[in-house]
């Protein structure tokens, strides 16, 4: 799942220098373009394009499918959701719903949420990782609760909960009965992360995607197509938070 790039590099496009991973997989036909808009991973270098080659096509050819599809690339780029960055001032959902980052450098505790505001203090080249780091135990402990409840319906016991910055998917199930999520889903509305708990609770007892798969999970949540399609909408842009 967590792929390494073969290489890195940086490729001028349309007078700006964009980052791009490459990666190897055997089993691509063809060269795969793709817009990484990839957030918190530590550099900031932003935006950028991920490249899959197939067995046996040089880097080179890849970078220079690029330079082909410049204008696809550029116009992608430009249509990303907008980046927001954990600061002071920033607007950033919980549960769906905006809340506004203060940073209170004098007051005790770390981070708190009062009202629509989440509250930050110490140091201000702290308050980034300190609202990451927030979110991350919010999300383990609104998640854990979910699966506690929602395996209980199922007569299952979930195994360890996982909590991560996937970008590829939202949770999984392991074949053991590990359950993984994304902690960005703190962020979207409630009724989504019960949607993406219930999936992959269900997957304990039905490991495949099949019709029997899907009339558990809508036994488990309240609004499952509703979910659904909001995660294809606007789950990209929970990644450019942070
Ligand atoms: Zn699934």
């Amino acid at each position: 799942m967590a792929r390494t790039p073969i290489r890195e590099t940086t490729i001028e496009l349309g007078g700006k220098r964009l980052p791009v991973r490459l990666y190897r997989n055997k089993r691509a036909r063809r060269i795969i373009l793709r817009i990484d808009g990839r957030n918190g991973d530590g550099d900031s270098n932003g935006d950028g394009v991920s490249v899959t080659l197939p067995r046996g096509t040089p880097p080179e050819e890849g970078l220079k499918l690029i330079n082909e599809k410049a204008q696809w690339v550029l116009e992608r780029l430009g249509g990303l959701p907008p980046r927001v960055a954990f600061a002071d001032g920033a607007s950033v959902p919980l549960g769906g719903v905006e809340h506004t980052i203060r940073h209170v450098p004098h007051k005790r505790g770390v981070v708190r949420r009062q009202g629509a505001e989440i509250l930050v203090a110490g140091r201000p080249e702290h308050l980034a990782r300190r609202i990451r780091d927030w979110f991350r135990k919010e999300a383990r402990s609104k998640i854990g609760r979910l699966v506690g409840d929602k395996a209980a319906a199922l007569n299952r016991t979930a195994g360890r909960i996982t909590i991560r910055d996937t970008r590829s998917r939202w949770g999984s199930c392991s074949a053991g009965g590990n359950l993984s999520f994304c902690w960005r889903l703190v962020m979207a509305p409630e009724t989504v992360l019960d949607y993406v708990v219930a999936h992959e609770v269900a997957h304990l007892a039905e490991p495949h995607h099949g019709p029997k798969f899907w009339r558990l999970v809508e036994t488990l949540t309240s609004d499952m197509e509703a979910s659904r399609e909001w995660l294809k909408l606007n789950g990209e842009a929970l990644h450019r938070y942070g």
